[in-house]
Parts: structure tokens; C-alpha cells; sequence
């Protein structure tokens, strides 16, 4: 946590550009992906975290792991840290030709924590069969009714990786290993994906858990939903998003998005596109000059203009919850620059709105707030603020301290 000071100076420039695994410096072989190919070295199975007496008690995972792995893991400070469940606000059920569903029993807040859990099994993205069915076979009885009940795209595969192909999550890359995991969960791994999801997975390292949180408003009674595909696919058209779920999962969807009629579903293909092409433009702006239209802005005296770019960051924003799109890092980058120009414009109510907004983003995303509910509490301690009323030599000063 920064000084008091410093915290008042700082905005986040944007949410959760990349998710961030924790890869301490820990001596010890890295494998590849063409160890495992050319199998230079065998797996072994581990429970994971290895937990005191005083906890036998809480779930463990079944991992597999090369030899050395697990050491590395082990070395990890404060590995396997016992974590809190949410309270239950949702309810797995039976619902007619999609399966079991999940759907919210009260209202949930943007942000909020909805399921939390250990999985039953993680392994390293690569055909890895005959040691995954090891890995399943040390579950409990129970687990292993778990496992197996979930469904499976691939039935004319081997069944227990149909089944972790079909319902695995990526959880990145473990100490020890330079490419990604992923992990099957008991509950977490049933839930239906859509289009316009309402809530997103992510996965905490030390307590070894997979989260579930709302990326947007959940009414009671909605169902909770993810994506099954790479966040880029918001933008996709609904033909694209087919084929790539079907590629991978083997369904066509039929969520809320894509059972629009044919001209909706242009007209929403049309938003998604411009949303992407207006993002990759920002983005390329930002990695160049940084963001110098907000820069510019701010150091243009008060005029009849001024709420132009507002506007237009505005619309864009509205266009994404109207298509019920959040890719993180678009609304990171427009949610970010809204609270900068209504600090710069000195509107403390807008300015806590929109910072209170990228609050619930960055906890949907990365667990914590990210000091966006600092900024919401004192809006007027940061640089930006009143920028558009000093004197432009005043301004630069002002700003250049950021
Ligand atoms: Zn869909």
C-alpha cells in the first residue's frame, strides 16, 4: 500500500491489463511443454495446499505435478491460506435442456463474490490422459461422482479428459511450469456460458481458489453467467462467437444475444465491432502518447466543447452495457477517463460515481479494489482534480506530478 500521500496522487490508468500470476523467484526447473511431449520426466500426483491437522477438514485439490513442482509451489509465502465462503446468494438447479443452472437468490452488487472454491483437479494444458484419470482416481468417492457427472463435449474421447476439457478453467501457470494450468470445479465448473455474461472467473494463488464475481448488476432470480471464450470475443460477430464455442465445446449458441432475430443481431454484430475498432484505436493512442486527448482537455480552458469528449466516451460506454459487453480492459480504459475528466472538471458526484464504478470493475476482475475506493471517498486529493479551471502553466505542473 502506498503512503497516504502518494495514495492521492494516483489514479489507475487501467484495470486489470493483464492478469497477473505470482511467479516467485524460487531456484528450481522450469519445464516446457516439450518435456511433457517428449516425456523427459514423469508427473506425480499431489493434494494441494498440504494442509495442518487443524485443517484436514477443507477441500484439497488433486494436482499433478512434475517432479520439483510441488517444493516450488510449497515456497510460495503464505501458500494454501485458509479463505472465507461467500454467503450463498445463488442456487444450482435443474433447468430443462441446459442441465443444471445457476441462478441468483437476491440482488448481487457489481464486484461482489458469489462462489469461491477449491478445484478438484488441475493439470497442465497438454494431453496428458493416463496421468489425469491418476489424478482423478485419488479423489474421494464423492469427488469422483463430482467429476464425473459433469458433462462432456467429447464423447468420443477418453472420458475423463472430455470431461476436463469440456468444464476446465485456465488458472495460468504454477511455479515450476512456464505455461498455463487449468482446473475443474465441483460447482463452479457448471455454469452456462453466454454472450453478454454477468460475472467472471478468476483464480487466487495462495488460498488455491477459483472466484466467481459479478461483473455487472445481478437481479434475484437472473442466471449467473461467464464466457467460455477469450474476452476478445465480445466484439466477435454472433457467427464467429458460434463457431468458436462450437469449435471448442461442441454447441450453437443460444443465448440471450444470440437468439436475436437476424436484423438485431446485425445491428448488435455492427455495436460490437465499432466498440472493438473505437478500443483498438485508444489502445494504440495510449501506448503511444499516452491518453494526450484527456491530457489536452484538461489544459484547454472552459469552452462550449467541453463536454464533447465526454460525450463520446459516454456513448461508448452506454453502447457496451447496452450490448451487455465489459471487456476489461475498454471499460478500465473509458471508466477511468470518465472519473478523470469530472475530477478535472472539479463535479465531485460524478467524479465518485465513476471512480465508485471502477471499483466494482477491478474487484470483478482482480480482487480488490485497486484504490479506486479511495479515490471515491476523496476525489478532490487527486491530481486531476480541478485541472480544467487553472491556468494552463499551473495545469502542467499539476499534472506532471501524477
Ligand atoms: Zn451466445
Amino acid at each position: 500500500m502506498p503512503s497516504d500521500e502518494k495514495r492521492w496522487t494516483m489514479i489507475p490508468d487501467m484495470l486489470c491489463a493483464e492478469p497477473k500470476p505470482l511467479k516467485p523467484e524460487i531456484p528450481g526447473p522450469v519445464y516446457s511443454r516439450d518435456d511433457i511431449r517428449g516425456h523427459t520426466s514423469e508427473f506425480t500426483v499431489a493434494h494441494l495446499p498440504d494442509l495442518p491437522r487443524s485443517r484436514l477438514d477443507e477441500p484439497t485439490t488433486a494436482v499433478l505435478l512434475f517432479n520439483h513442482m510441488k517444493e516450488q509451489i510449497l515456497s510460495i509465502p503464505s501458500f494454501g491460506q485458509p479463505f472465507k465462503l461467500p454467503p450463498i446468494r445463488h442456487r444450482i438447479s435443474s433447468h430443462g435442456r441446459y442441465g443444471l443452472t445457476v441462478h441468483a437468490h437476491e440482488d448481487i452488487v457489481p464486484g461482489e463474490l458469489i462462489m469461491r472454491e477449491r478445484p478438484l483437479v488441475a493439470y497442465p494444458n497438454v494431453f496428458v490422459t493416463k496421468y489425469l484419470q491418476a489424478a482423478v482416481n485419488t479423489l474421494s468417492e464423492v469427488n469422483q461422482l463430482y467429476f464425473n457427472g459433469l458433462h462432456n463435449a467429447y464423447p468420443t474421447e477418453d472420458a475423463t479428459y472430455g470431461i476436463a476439457k469440456t468444464n476446465a478453467f485456465n488458472i495460468q501457470s504454477l511455479p515450476g511450469y512456464a505455461e498455463d494450468y487449468r482446473a475443474v470445479f465441483k460447482h463452479i465448473s457448471r455454469l452456462n456460458h453466454c454472450c453478454s455474461y454477468n460475472a467472471v472467473f478468476r483464480f487466487d494463488l495462495i488460498s488455491f481458489t477459483g472466484e466467481i464475481r459479478a461483473r455487472r448488476k445481478i437481479m434475484k432470480g437472473e442466471e449467473i453467467t461467464i464466457s467460455y471464450i477469450n474476452p476478445a470475443y465480445d466484439y466477435a460477430s454472433r457467427e464467429e462467437r458460434r463457431q468458436e464455442l462450437y469449435t471448442r465445446y461442441r454447441f450453437i449458441c443460444q443465448c440471450r444475444v444470440c437468439i436475436f432475430s437476424d436484423k438485431d443481431s446485425e445491428e448488435s454484430d455492427g455495436i460490437r465491432r465499432s466498440i472493438g475498432q473505437r478500443l483498438a484505436h485508444l489502445e494504440r493512442l495510449l501506448r503511444e502518447h499516452g491518453d494526450r486527448e484527456l491530457l489536452e482537455w484538461c489544459l484547454t480552458p472552459p469552452s462550449n466543447d467541453d463536454n464533447a469528449l465526454i460525450n463520446s466516451t459516454h456513448q461508448l460506454l452506454t453502447d457496451m452495457k447496452m450490448q451487455r459487453i465489459y471487456y476489461p480492459r475498454a471499460a478500465g480504459i473509458f471508466i477511468s477517463r470518465m472519473c478523470k475528466l469530472y475530477c478535472a472538471k472539479a463535479n465531485v458526484i460524478e467524479a465518485v460515481n465513476w471512480a465508485n464504478q471502477a471499483a466494482a470493475l477491478c474487484r470483478a476482475y482482480e480482487g480488490h479494489d485497486g484504490g479506486w475506493a479511495a479515490i471515491a471517498k476523496k476525489p478532490t486529493k487527486t491530481n486531476y482534480w480541478n485541472l480544467k479551471k487553472l491556468p494552463r502553466d499551473v495545469a502542467v505542473d499539476k499534472e506532471m506530478g501524477f
